[in-house]
C-alpha cells in the first residue's frame, strides 16, 4: 500500500464523490415549481461520514439550517450533539440529513408532493451509504419509513424496528424534547440504547 492510503480509503472517497454529486444535483435542479425549492435560502442536502453505520433523518431543515446549508445546527442540533455523545458517537461518524432538503416556508409541515419530490435524493444517499441503522427522528420521519403508517413513535422509540427495506431505530425528535424534561430523559436513555445496539451489531 502506498504511503498515506488508508484501508477502505478508496471506497470512502468514492462514496464521498457520489454523495457530492447528489448534493450538487439537489442544489442545481432549479427552476422548480415546489415551494420549498423556490423559497429556501440554501438547500440542505445533508452532511457526515460517507460510510456511516448510522444515518439520522429529520423531516425538513429549519431556519438555522436554511441560513447555513447544514443539517441540525440550531437548538435541536445542539441537543442532537449531546445525544450522539450519550450514544458514544461523534457527528463525524454519522450522516445527518432530512426527508425534505429545503425549508418549507414558516417551518410548516412538508406537503405530500414535496416529500415525493425530494424522496429520490434520500433514497440515493441511502444507497451510497448503506447504513446498518437508519434513525428517523420524530413521528413524521418515522411515518416515511415505517411499513405501517399507524405506528406511533411512542410505541417504537428506542428499539430496533425491522422493515422489509431496512433496520430502523426510531427516536423522538430533539425539538419535541426541548421543553419536556421527561421526554428528554427518555431520549437520552434511547440514545444510550442506540449506541449499545450499534456496538452489538459490529
Ligand atoms: N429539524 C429537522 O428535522 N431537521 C433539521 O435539519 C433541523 C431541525
Amino acid at each position: 500500500m502506498s504511503a498515506g492510503v488508508q484501508p477502505g480509503g478508496g471506497a470512502a472517497a468514492g462514496a464521498q464523490v457520489r454523495l457530492d454529486a447528489i448534493a450538487r444535483e439537489i442544489r442545481d435542479h432549479l427552476p422548480c415549481e415546489q415551494e420549498p425549492c423556490r423559497t429556501c435560502e440554501h438547500f440542505v442536502p445533508g452532511a457526515g461520514n460517507p460510510q456511516a453505520e448510522i444515518v439520522i433523518v429529520g423531516e425538513a431543515p429549519g431556519a438555522s439550517e436554511d441560513r447555513t446549508g447544514r443539517p441540525f445546527v440550531g437548538a435541536a442540533g445542539k441537543l442532537l450533539d449531546r445525544l450522539l455523545e450519550a450514544a458514544g458517537l461523534d457527528r463525524d461518524e454519522v450522516f445527518i440529513t432530512n426527508v425534505v432538503k429545503a425549508r418549507p416556508p414558516g417551518n410548516r409541515d412538508p406537503k405530500v408532493e414535496e416529500v415525493r419530490h425530494h424522496w429520490p435524493w434520500l433514497e440515493a444517499q441511502l444507497a451510497v451509504i448503506a447504513p446498518r441503522l437508519l434513525v428517523p427522528l420524530g413521528r413524521h420521519a418515522l411515518g416515511r419509513f415505517a411499513p405501517d403508517r399507524t405506528l406511533k413513535i411512542s410505541e417504537v422509540h428506542g428499539r430496533v424496528l425491522e422493515t422489509p427495506e431496512r433496520t430502523l431505530f426510531p427516536l423522538y425528535h430533539p425539538s419535541a424534547a426541548m421543553h419536556s424534561p421527561p421526554l428528554r430523559e427518555t431520549l437520552f436513555e434511547d440514545a444510550r440504547a442506540l449506541g449499545e445496539t450499534l456496538r452489538a451489531l459490529r
